[in-house]
């Protein structure tokens, strides 16, 4: 076991930390004033420097590099802020993942090219008002016709909603019951009957729209089908690396709020000394840098021991629920660290601690993760329903 990065992992990482704190401070401080997300202009950038592909085959134009490597970019860049991290994230652990290990060649090649080259971003759609936790119980259909999928149907708080060129929406395909009739389609923005709901306004997660999505008589082509019903355990086994991502973007957030709080503990003085000298102070920064290691380190086991592949549910769940309840408690003593400071929407830490708390609902709740862990610990999953 080797717990060193090798020196051209290093090097990636240090292409990432050098970009990310040259070009994105002010771009991120603009887009949690104004709620936009990141910029054409700027996405562009991503993809000349390679960052928007970095572990996608290099047939599709991506750098062909392990999840490791693009975790060690996305963690750069979600220090800077989630906003402008998002776009990593979709694209190295997000719904583009979910196409280029289940969707056919045509299909990858009409969207995953376009996202390395930062001309297009992909949205996952699965919740629906009366179906979160229980994702099961979607209602949201898709009935074959001809050479045509028709969908309706309404989703909820989709990341990217109106401002993606395109949603992996889970529907039914079948009369099946439960996830036996689930699988997934992917739909264009610009088709008819296809509407969004007013913007969601969240506590953090700012310049990242989130919003309802309608499917009325929605008609896509059957190629745009990734996986028939019957698929569910398919598209769940992705998630394993979204996992990762979702860890991934709460330990920048943690990893900033420590690098922070040194900062200022050694700046600020208060009784004739720095703030670091009082002992509270000193606990409170071992604390936050004990959980910030281990969220890394379990982050890092469960992507090097997926190399390409996808992680292990249990690694992955470990991983994410791990580093979302981390980054809650670290963001929140950077913040009283800083005392008012902190406090103050002047300086980015109240942001973190705002931001801090949308992890461990995206991607399935804390509370479920841990289900999810005993499940695969003690070898059966438990039945949420009887
Ligand atoms: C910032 C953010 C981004 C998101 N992005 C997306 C996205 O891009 N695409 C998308 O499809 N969805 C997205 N979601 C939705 C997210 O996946 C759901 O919010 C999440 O799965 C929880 O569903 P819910 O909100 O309906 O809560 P509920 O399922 O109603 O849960 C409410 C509470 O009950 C608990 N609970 C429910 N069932 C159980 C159980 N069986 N055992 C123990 N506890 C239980 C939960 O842990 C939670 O504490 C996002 C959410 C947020 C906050």
């Amino acid at each position: 076991m080797d717990f060193q990065l090798t020196d051209e992992q290093r090097e990636l990482q240090g292409i990432a930390r050098r970009f990310a704190r040259s070009e994105l401070p002010a771009l991120a401080r603009k887009l949690e004033e104004t709620d936009e997300p990141l910029p054409l202009t700027m996405r562009k950038r991503f993809a000349e420097m390679g960052f928007l592909g970095i572990n996608l085959p290099e047939v599709f134009g991506g750098m062909g590099l392990g999840h490791l490597e693009a975790l060690l970019v996305l963690e750069q860049f979600a220090m800077i802020s989630p906003a402008v991290a998002w776009p990593v994230f979709e694209s190295a652990t997000g719904p583009v993942r979910t196409l280029h290990h289940y969707g056919s060649e045509s299909l990858k090649q009409r969207f995953i090219p376009a996202v390395v080259r930062g001309e297009k971003v992909l949205a996952v759609s699965m919740s629906e008002p009366a179906a979160g936790t229980a994702l099961t119980d979607l209602m949201t259909s898709g009935r074959f016709e001809g050479n045509e999928i028709v969908l309706n149907g309404q989703k909820r708080w989709c990341s990217g909603a109106g401002h993606s060129d395109a949603y992996i929406v889970y529907c039914r395909l079948s009369d099946a019951p439960g996830a036996k009739a689930i699988g997934a389609v992917i739909v264009e923005k610009e088709r008819n009957g296809v509407s969004f709901g007013r913007p969601e306004r969240l506590m953090g997660f700012r310049g990242i729209p989130s919003a309802d999505i309608f499917f009325d008589g929605v008609r896509v082509p059957r190629d745009n089908l990734i996986v028939p019903a019957g698929n569910f355990s398919k598209l769940m086994s992705a998630f394993g690396l979204e996992r990762c991502g979702n860890a991934t973007m709460s330990l920048g957030i943690a990893a900033a709020a420590l690098e922070d709080a040194i900062a200022y503990a050694q700046e600020r003085r208060q009784f004739g000394k720095s703030i670091v000298d009082f002992q509270a102070v000193q606990l409170k920064i071992a604390d936050m840098a004990m959980r910030v290691e281990a969220a890394r380190l379990l982050i890092y086991r469960a992507a090097a021991n997926a190399a390409q592949g996808l992680p292990s549910v249990i690694e992955s769940s470990i991983a994410k629920c791990f580093a979302n309840e981390m980054v809650r408690d670290v963001a929140i003593n950077g913040m009283q660290i800083m005392g008012g400071y902190g406090y103050s929407r002047e300086y980015p830490m109240e942001q973190r601690v705002r931001d801090s708390f949308a992890w461990g609902i995206a991607g399935g709740t804390t509370d479920v993760q841990k289900t999810n862990i005993t499940a695969a610990l003690i070898g059966r999953r438990f039945n949420q329903r009887s």
